[in-house]
């Protein structure tokens, strides 16, 4: 005999009353809230100089849940742009909501010797702050503002020496604008003494604090259990993702990690909002 269509629904309706709680009981809130940043690396355009479908998805997802985002630009993308992927440049960045940050001005790799080396790998001082100088003009010139971040763009195998980085933390002293260093290993003697030299705010990760993982694949179980593995030993977290890299089951999982954030009340905050806010509770303590 068909069940009635009132029985049914009441069947439905307890078992969704039975389901819900243990959903959420599965992510119960933190114990420790942390702010954290998102670091979205790698915008530039295609080979036609157009920007891709994916990158243009983040514009609704800011004014809707209103998150804060920061993307690093690949400068030389906007030698000769598209109006179009200025105007989503300016468009992001007028919400208020988004901090375009400095990712190199090609993210090339070049081979030194027989290895292949990031951009800012095996570069003197001179060689260094000319790339940053050239992509600060770009900014200025197309964007209107300067690039007051930045990230280092990764790639090669060629591990960058003490000389690099030493080079890298004295053309982020020197540059006028830069203000944070989102750091590419945990905080060590030389990122202490930037900080401590009070101009440039250096930023570390956390590795198993992170939007994908592996890379490019967001995970949000393994983000939360990181989160609240790690939060009570940080003051923030540095959360970085590709979003060109992220096709719609990668959207959908990294939804459920703002989700997750939003819902918790994690404040998301801007690189240069983030550095501002340690100054001055470092010059409270
Ligand atoms: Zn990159």
């Amino acid at each position: 005999m068909p069940r009635s269509p009132m029985r049914s629904l009441f069947f439905a309706l307890t078992a969704l009353a039975c389901i819900a709680p243990a959903l959420r009981a599965q992510t119960p809130p933190p114990a420790h809230i942390v702010p954290v940043v998102f670091k979205l690396d790698d915008v530039r355009t295609n080979d036609s100089g157009y920007l891709s479908d994916r990158w243009r998805k983040l514009l609704p997802l800011v004014r809707e849940r209103q998150i804060k985002l920061s993307l690093g630009v690949i400068a030389n993308s906007l030698e000769n742009p598209k109006p179009a992927y200025i105007a989503w440049l300016k468009e992001m960045h007028a919400t208020g909501l988004v901090e375009f940050w400095f990712h190199g001005y090609d993210h090339g790799v070049r081979k030194v010797g027989d290895v292949e080396a990031a951009e800012f790998t095996a570069l003197t001082y001179g060689e260094q702050k000319e790339r940053f100088d050239k992509s600060q003009k770009l900014a200025q010139e197309k964007l209107g503002f300067t690039f007051q971040t930045f990230g280092p763009p990764g790639g090669g195998k060629l591990a960058a020496t003490d000389a690099d980085l030493d080079a890298t933390a004295r053309v982020l002293t020197d540059d006028p604008s830069m203000k944070v260093w989102l750091y590419p290993s945990p905080i060590d003697a030389r990122g202490e003494k930037l900080n401590a030299a009070g101009k440039v705010t250096v930023l570390d990760r956390v590795w198993a604090v992170n939007i994908e993982q592996p890379l490019f694949v967001p995970n949000s179980e393994k983000f939360i259990a990181g989160y609240n593995k790690h939060a009570a030993n940080r003051r923030y977290f540095i959360l970085q993702g590709h979003a060109n890299k992220w096709d719609e089951p990668r959207w959908a999982e990294f939804l459920k990690i703002v989700d997750y954030i939003t819902q918790n009340k994690i404040p998301t905050l801007l690189p240069t909002e983030l550095a501002a806010s340690l100054k001055t509770s470092a010059s409270k303590n």
